[in-house]
Protein backbone atom coordinates (compact mmCIF):
# COMPACT_ATOMS: atom_id res chain seq x y z
CA UNK A 1 0.00 0.00 0.00
CA UNK A 2 1.09 3.35 -1.25
CA UNK A 3 0.47 4.68 2.89
CA UNK A 4 2.60 2.08 4.44
CA UNK A 5 5.84 3.44 2.06
CA UNK A 6 5.16 6.31 3.21
CA UNK A 7 4.58 5.55 6.64
CA UNK A 8 8.25 6.03 8.96
CA UNK A 9 9.38 3.19 10.99
CA UNK A 10 10.48 5.30 14.07
CA UNK A 11 9.57 8.93 15.14
CA UNK A 12 11.38 11.07 17.40
CA UNK A 13 11.28 14.67 17.99
CA UNK A 14 14.90 15.44 16.82
CA UNK A 15 18.34 13.67 16.01
CA UNK A 16 19.07 14.65 19.60
CA UNK A 17 15.99 11.67 20.74
CA UNK A 18 17.24 8.88 18.32
CA UNK A 19 19.17 5.94 20.13
CA UNK A 20 22.03 5.61 18.53
CA UNK A 21 23.47 2.80 20.48
CA UNK A 22 20.69 0.72 19.94
CA UNK A 23 20.70 1.04 16.37
CA UNK A 24 24.52 -0.08 15.83
CA UNK A 25 23.05 -3.29 18.52
CA UNK A 26 20.53 -3.80 16.48
CA UNK A 27 22.47 -4.48 13.38
CA UNK A 28 22.49 -0.63 11.55
CA UNK A 29 25.98 0.21 10.34
CA UNK A 30 24.79 3.37 7.75
CA UNK A 31 23.47 6.13 8.70
CA UNK A 32 21.88 8.24 5.23
CA UNK A 33 20.94 12.02 7.08
CA UNK A 34 19.16 14.69 5.05
CA UNK A 35 20.46 18.28 5.56
CA UNK A 36 18.06 21.22 5.45
CA UNK A 37 15.37 20.97 8.59
CA UNK A 38 16.74 17.70 9.14
CA UNK A 39 20.55 18.83 10.77
CA UNK A 40 20.39 22.99 10.20
CA UNK A 41 17.55 25.11 9.28
CA UNK A 42 16.85 25.14 5.72
CA UNK A 43 20.10 26.94 4.01
CA UNK A 44 21.88 28.00 7.00
CA UNK A 45 25.08 27.02 6.08
CA UNK A 46 26.90 25.95 9.58
CA UNK A 47 25.73 23.29 11.85
CA UNK A 48 25.63 23.66 15.58
CA UNK A 49 28.12 22.97 17.76
CA UNK A 50 26.06 20.18 19.27
CA UNK A 51 25.10 18.96 15.60
CA UNK A 52 28.63 18.07 14.63
CA UNK A 53 29.20 16.92 18.46
CA UNK A 54 26.16 14.29 17.37
CA UNK A 55 28.01 13.25 14.63
CA UNK A 56 31.32 12.80 16.08
CA UNK A 57 29.19 10.42 18.70
CA UNK A 58 27.65 8.60 15.71
CA UNK A 59 30.79 7.65 14.08
CA UNK A 60 32.30 6.86 17.51
CA UNK A 61 29.65 4.53 17.94
CA UNK A 62 30.48 2.67 14.64
CA UNK A 63 27.90 4.35 12.42
CA UNK A 64 29.36 5.36 8.63
CA UNK A 65 27.77 8.63 7.86
CA UNK A 66 26.13 10.16 4.45
CA UNK A 67 24.33 13.31 3.98
CA UNK A 68 21.79 12.87 0.93
CA UNK A 69 19.80 15.78 0.04
CA UNK A 70 18.01 17.36 -3.00
CA UNK A 71 19.40 21.07 -2.39
CA UNK A 72 22.44 22.58 -4.88
CA UNK A 73 26.23 20.81 -4.83
CA UNK A 74 27.72 23.86 -3.27
CA UNK A 75 24.84 23.87 -0.11
CA UNK A 76 25.93 20.48 0.77
CA UNK A 77 29.49 20.27 -0.11
CA UNK A 78 29.84 23.43 1.78
CA UNK A 79 28.61 21.87 5.23
CA UNK A 80 29.84 18.32 4.25
CA UNK A 81 33.67 19.24 4.14
CA UNK A 82 33.54 21.18 7.35
CA UNK A 83 32.69 17.81 9.11
CA UNK A 84 34.26 15.37 6.47
CA UNK A 85 31.24 13.16 5.73
CA UNK A 86 30.45 12.33 1.79
CA UNK A 87 27.14 13.29 0.26
CA UNK A 88 25.20 12.91 -2.32
CA UNK A 89 23.83 16.31 -3.84
CA UNK A 90 20.68 17.26 -5.66
CA UNK A 91 19.39 13.98 -4.69
CA UNK A 92 16.24 13.88 -6.30
CA UNK A 93 15.01 11.71 -3.19
CA UNK A 94 12.26 9.74 -3.52
CA UNK A 95 13.96 8.32 -6.40
CA UNK A 96 16.05 5.68 -5.25
CA UNK A 97 19.60 6.49 -7.27
CA UNK A 98 20.36 8.60 -4.17
CA UNK A 99 20.62 5.94 -1.69
CA UNK A 100 21.88 3.41 -3.60
CA UNK A 101 24.79 5.85 -4.56
CA UNK A 102 24.75 6.76 -0.50
CA UNK A 103 25.09 2.85 0.59
CA UNK A 104 27.64 2.49 -1.88
CA UNK A 105 29.76 5.00 -0.22
CA UNK A 106 29.12 4.05 3.31
CA UNK A 107 29.87 0.27 1.98
CA UNK A 108 26.59 -0.54 3.65
CA UNK A 109 23.40 -3.35 2.56
CA UNK A 110 19.98 -1.99 2.66
CA UNK A 111 19.03 -4.12 5.77
CA UNK A 112 21.77 -2.42 7.95
CA UNK A 113 21.24 1.43 6.68
CA UNK A 114 19.30 3.74 8.50
CA UNK A 115 17.81 7.32 6.59
CA UNK A 116 16.95 9.96 9.12
CA UNK A 117 15.11 12.68 7.58
CA UNK A 118 12.24 15.51 8.13
CA UNK A 119 9.81 14.60 5.20
CA UNK A 120 7.37 11.78 4.11
CA UNK A 121 7.37 12.50 0.52
CA UNK A 122 10.98 12.58 0.29
CA UNK A 123 13.03 11.03 3.13
CA UNK A 124 10.78 8.01 4.29
CA UNK A 125 9.08 7.28 0.70
CA UNK A 126 12.48 7.35 -1.07
CA UNK A 127 13.62 4.83 1.96
CA UNK A 128 10.98 3.01 2.36
CA UNK A 129 11.19 1.78 -1.04
CA UNK A 130 14.36 -0.15 -0.74
CA UNK A 131 13.71 -1.17 2.98
CA UNK A 132 15.60 1.03 5.17
CA UNK A 133 14.75 1.37 8.52
CA UNK A 134 13.13 5.15 8.01
CA UNK A 135 13.43 7.38 11.04
CA UNK A 136 11.41 10.68 11.06
CA UNK A 137 12.31 13.68 13.06
CA UNK A 138 10.47 16.78 13.61
CA UNK A 139 11.54 19.82 11.37
CA UNK A 140 13.83 22.36 12.88
CA UNK A 141 12.77 25.57 11.29
CA UNK A 142 8.63 26.93 10.51
CA UNK A 143 10.79 29.16 7.80
CA UNK A 144 10.66 26.64 5.14
CA UNK A 145 10.05 27.13 1.36
CA UNK A 146 6.93 27.27 0.53
CA UNK A 147 5.78 24.66 -1.52
CA UNK A 148 6.89 22.69 1.54
CA UNK A 149 4.05 24.00 3.60
CA UNK A 150 1.44 22.04 1.25
CA UNK A 151 3.25 19.10 1.79
CA UNK A 152 3.29 19.09 5.97
CA UNK A 153 -0.27 19.13 5.52
CA UNK A 154 -0.47 16.23 3.42
CA UNK A 155 2.34 14.38 5.69
CA UNK A 156 0.28 14.89 9.02
CA UNK A 157 -2.89 13.32 7.17
CA UNK A 158 -0.51 10.62 6.88
CA UNK A 159 1.18 10.47 9.96
CA UNK A 160 -2.30 10.30 11.87
CA UNK A 161 -3.66 8.35 9.73
CA UNK A 162 -4.03 4.39 11.36
CA UNK A 163 -3.96 1.27 9.55
MG1 LIG B 1 14.66 18.10 4.87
Amino acid sequence: MILDLLRPKQIYNSIFDIPLERLYRDGIRGVIIDLDNTLTEWNNPELSRQTVEWLRRAERIGLRLCFVSNNSDERVRKIAETVRVPFVARARKPRRRSFLRAMELMQTRSEETTVIGDQVFTDMLGGNRLGLLTILVTPISKHEFIGTRFVRLLERLILYERS
